[in-house]
């Protein structure tokens, strides 16, 4: 015989495990739980044993009032079997009559009754006669049963109270049906809530017979009801309408689960799949909506980062279920963690979505525009003028620019906007005038290169000097040709055959003894050849094929910025390519703009400025650096975008930057590049001491790592060596030492690791450790307060008591202490006692007097400090 849990039967029957159990315990099946096993036969009982007890309900007696014409009231009256049930259902019940149209009048609706009990076999017998008594008495009950008859529609047995206004609606219509089944209910005297069951046994032969003998009124009632029983079956078409809802539930949240697992696990590759899952969702009638995006909307665009519930948004997923991932990845994070490119693509992938870093895309964009050759066109060269010092670098420059002024337009007053043309023949030669080096490798350091020509400026009376070759090598490390100018030719000890000479002696041969570079003698104070200068300059230029194209956006490279208190920003910009207009939008480094204005060095209002034009620009954010470049653009958002993007950027290089040296970061600084030094500074108790300790630690320079003991001396850590620690971002070990209570703040402020020691051996090893990545957790020392020992009394038996002021901090009883003479440390150990007056405490605050004594150790002195700390693990993060 087959058997079934209780569960499953409940389940069966549409109604709850509990109500089943009470149903089964009434028929006389006893069952533990809805784990239970039982047997078909059993379960059989439930669906016989009601029609038996229909019988009672017959007698059922019934009161009728008619409270309104359209409402009639039907009480039951006390009978055999009434008594056990009416308890719980009948407010129910009367609400539900109340609400019943009289229309429905219980007489006609009896009729469909007998067939809808027909099934149970015991039921025919007792049915006949019941419609004939039963028509309004079983109301009551008949509604009862109804409703417990739909318990297992979760979602009925509230709707009442909004039913009424729809009478022709299909609910109503049902819950007056049910008043035939009455019958039913009464059959179980016991068990008031099993009815519900009922349903079930009879199911294929209640389904067509009432409709056909109702009226037409409550035909569409009795449809219903005849439709809702199928709903009990498993048929799919019976999950349609009046399905049961704990049905449609099950099935919602099946295609729910489906859902959510296609979406995380597999986006993509499901695709076609879908179309099973949507069968299976078909029947609650829901759309689809699980899409799986093209494979174009899988790409997700980000500018450098996006946080986390941004890309849980963009991939249509639970920030939850991407924090999980993250997770897996070993990041604790939150919703609002914004994270990098690099995570967001592995994150993304899981998801089946790819990551665009658009931010990047800008900047190649901004940075690499090639241009076809047709576009080129000629363009004025960039000189450069450098030399050693004194050799006449300022005077050649002013000597040229005045020449020319004088020689253009007189009169004009010159401005100095750091850089300058000159014409010559109806040619422009760009001069940069910051003369020097320093600014030409600077610019270079930031990836410009604005010089095409360098004029290297040679005093005929002086000959190469270190700057000289200095400037050869830079000249040559950027491949920018050199003109040298041998100046000074005025002076009666020019030797400039002897500079020529020299020159050879660094690569540079002049063309009068054959060789290829370009040598003129000038005078910059006489005015001397200054036009053949230009001349070979623009020869050289001619040589190059300098072109760009001005038939675009600008682009091109700060030569000097600083703030005007009056116009504020204000930067020279030496266009490059493109041209400059003004009411351009431009980016410049981490600065946006408009160009509001342009002025060229003589003071003249300029509209435009194309290739090799420097022109000095109102209307950025903020002052840029020289060498920053600058790029025009039309759209003034994505300017500000990329300028706030690079803000960022900076801001997190500089903080990267300012974090100090510590030994439990140092591996990975060594393993990222940033550290080839490691500087250190010793202090020790004795000289003998701090010279091993350094002597030891410079043993472990590798190839990868210099140690460098920066500074050694005797005594406590001082403000001066945290200072110089932080000037040379390097790492104080304290040997026997303390630091002295200023230094400590110092450091603790500026981020400076301050290492002590006790034993050689220990600072070695840690620095060793740290160098080799292999720092353990480190017991980090808390420093809790100081005392000053301002009286030492002896007593008896006991020893030295230590009359102290606290000066800073606290001092705690169970604290470990050291005492120090002269920032030294001579002792290290526990507090035998701490008294205030005459009692023990725990601990004494700032500014109070305490008494104090050491565990095991006498030798006190006036003056002397004692110092409380504790220890605390720290694990150290390499
Ligand atoms: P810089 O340091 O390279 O910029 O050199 P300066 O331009 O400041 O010149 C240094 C000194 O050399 C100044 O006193 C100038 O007057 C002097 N000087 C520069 N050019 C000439 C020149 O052609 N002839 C003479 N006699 N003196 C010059």
């Amino acid at each position: 015989m087959s058997k079934i849990r209780v569960y499953e039967l409940a389940q069966k029957m549409g109604i709850d495990n509990k109500e089943l159990m009470a149903k089964l315990q009434a028929v006389g099946v006893e069952v533990k739980n809805h784990m239970a096993v039982i047997d078909e036969a059993d379960a059989k009982k439930l669906t016989e044993a009601p029609p038996k007890a229909a019988a009672p309900v017959k007698e059922v007696a019934k009161e009728e009032v008619r409270v309104t014409s359209t409402i009639i009231r039907r009480r039951p009256k006390a009978v055999e079997a009434e008594p056990p049930k009416p308890e719980e259902p009948a407010p129910l019940v009367e609400e539900v009559k109340e609400e019943k149209p009289e229309p429905v009048a219980a007489a006609p609706e009896e009729a469909p009754a007998p067939p809808v009990v027909e099934p149970q076999p015991a039921a025919p017998p007792a049915i006949p006669a019941a419609p004939p008594k039963a028509e309004e008495p079983q109301r009551a009950t008949a509604n009862r049963a109804v409703i417990l008859g739909r318990v297992e529609i979760p979602g009925l047995q509230p709707k009442p109270e909004r039913q009424p206004e729809r009478r022709d609606t299909p609910r109503p219509a049902a819950r007056v049906t049910d008043r035939p089944a009455p019958s039913r209910a009464p059959e179980r005297p016991g068990a008031p809530r099993p009815q519900g069951d009922r349903p079930a046994p009879g199911r294929q032969e209640r389904v067509m017979t009432p409709p056909q003998e109702m009226p037409s009124d409550d035909r569409k009632k009795g449809a219903r009801k005849g439709k809702e029983v199928p709903v009990v079956s498993d048929t799919a078409k019976g999950a349609k309408k009046g399905a049961s809802t704990s049905k449609k539930k099950e099935a919602f949240k099946k295609a729910e689960l489906l859902e959510k697992r296609e979406r995380i696990f597999e986006p993509g590759p499901r695709a076609k799949g879908k179309r099973k899952d949507k069968s299976l969702r078909m029947p609650e009638g829901r759309k689809t909506e699980i899409t799986v995006p093209k494979a174009i909307k899988r790409i997700i665009k980000i500018t450098e980062t996006i946080t986390v519930g941004e890309l849980a948004k963009r991939m249509g997923i639970k920030a939850t279920d991407l924090i999980r991932n993250l997770m897996k990845m070993g990041m604790m994070v939150t919703i609002n963690h914004p994270l990098d490119y690099d995570t967001a693509v592995i994150l993304a992938a899981d998801f089946g979505y790819e990551i665009e870093n658009v931010a990047v895309d800008l900047d190649e964009m901004l940075e690499s525009t090639p241009d076809a050759p047709e576009t080129l066109e000629k363009r004025p060269p960039v000189v450069t003028i450098m030399g050693h010092v004194d050799h006449g670098k300022t005077s050649l420059l002013d000597a040229i620019r005045e020449a020319n002024v004088i020689a253009g337009e007189a009169g004009g007053i010159t401005q100095h906007i750091g850089a300058y043309d000159v014409e010559l023949d109806g040619r422009k030669i760009t001069f940069l005038d910051t003369p020097g080096h320093e600014a030409f490798t600077a610019m270079r350091a930031r990836g410009a290169k604005v010089t095409d020509i360098v004029i290297l400026v040679v005093a005929a009376d002086d000959g190469v000097m270190p700057q000289t070759r200095e400037a050869i090598n830079h000249s040559k490390a950027a491949g920018v040709p050199i003109i040298v100018a041998i100046n000074k030719i005025d002076k009666p000890d020019a030797k400039p055959e002897r500079v020529k000479q020299e020159l050879t002696e660094h690569g540079l041969v002049s063309s009068d003894w054959g060789g290829d570079t370009t040598m003129v003698e000038v005078s910059a104070k006489k005015r001397l050849n200054l036009e053949e200068l230009l001349e070979m300059v623009l020869l050289q230029a001619d040589l190059m094929e300098l072109k760009a194209n001005p038939n675009k956006q600008a682009k091109g490279t700060i030569v000097e910025a600083k703030l005007d208190k009056g116009r504020g920003p204000v930067a020279t910009v030496l266009v490059q390519e493109g041209t400059l207009k003004m009411g351009d939008y431009c980016v410049v480094g981490v600065h946006s703009g408009r160009v509001r204005a342009m002025q060229n060095d003589r003071g003249e209002k300029v509209s435009e400025a194309g290739p090799s034009m420097p022109v000095e620009v109102i209307g950025l954010s903020g002052v840029p650096d020289a060498g920053d470049v600058f790029v025009a653009m039309k759209d003034e958002k994505q300017a500000k975008e990329i300028a706030t993007l690079r803000q960022i950027k900076q801001r997190e290089a500089e903080l990267a930057k300012h974090s100090k040296l510590s030994l439990e970061d140092l591996y990975k600084r060594i393993q990222s590049g940033e550290v080839k030094d490691l500087n250190v500074i010793v202090k020790g108790d004795v000289q003998g001491s701090v010279e091993a300790v350094g002597e030891a630690l410079r043993k472990l320079s590798t190839e990868a790592v210099r140690l460098n003991v920066i500074h050694s001396a005797v005594g406590a850590v001082t403000e001066t060596d945290v200072n110089l620690a932080t000037a040379s971002n390097a790492i104080i070990i304290g040997f026997n030492v303390r630091p002295e209570v200023k230094a400590q703040g110092l450091a603790e402020k500026e981020g400076v690791d301050i290492r002590l020691y006790n034993i050689i051996y220990d600072a070695v090893e840690d620095v060793k450790k740290a160098m080799e990545g292999l720092l353990e957790p480190v017991f980090k020392e808390k420093y809790l307060g100081r005392a000053e020992i301002r009286e030492v009394f002896s007593v008896p038996k006991i020893g030295n008591v230590a009359g102290c002021y606290v000066q800073d901090g606290k001092i705690v009883r169970n604290a470990q202490v050291r005492l120090l003479r002269d920032n030294v440390v001579v002792y290290e150990g526990k507090l035998a006692s701490l008294r205030r007056f005459k009692d023990d405490v725990k601990e004494v605050a700032t500014n109070y007097e305490c008494g104090m004594s050491l565990e095991n150790y006498n030798d006190i002195k006036v003056g002397d400090i004692i110092e409380a700390f504790e220890i605390e693990k720290i694990a150290a993060t390499l």
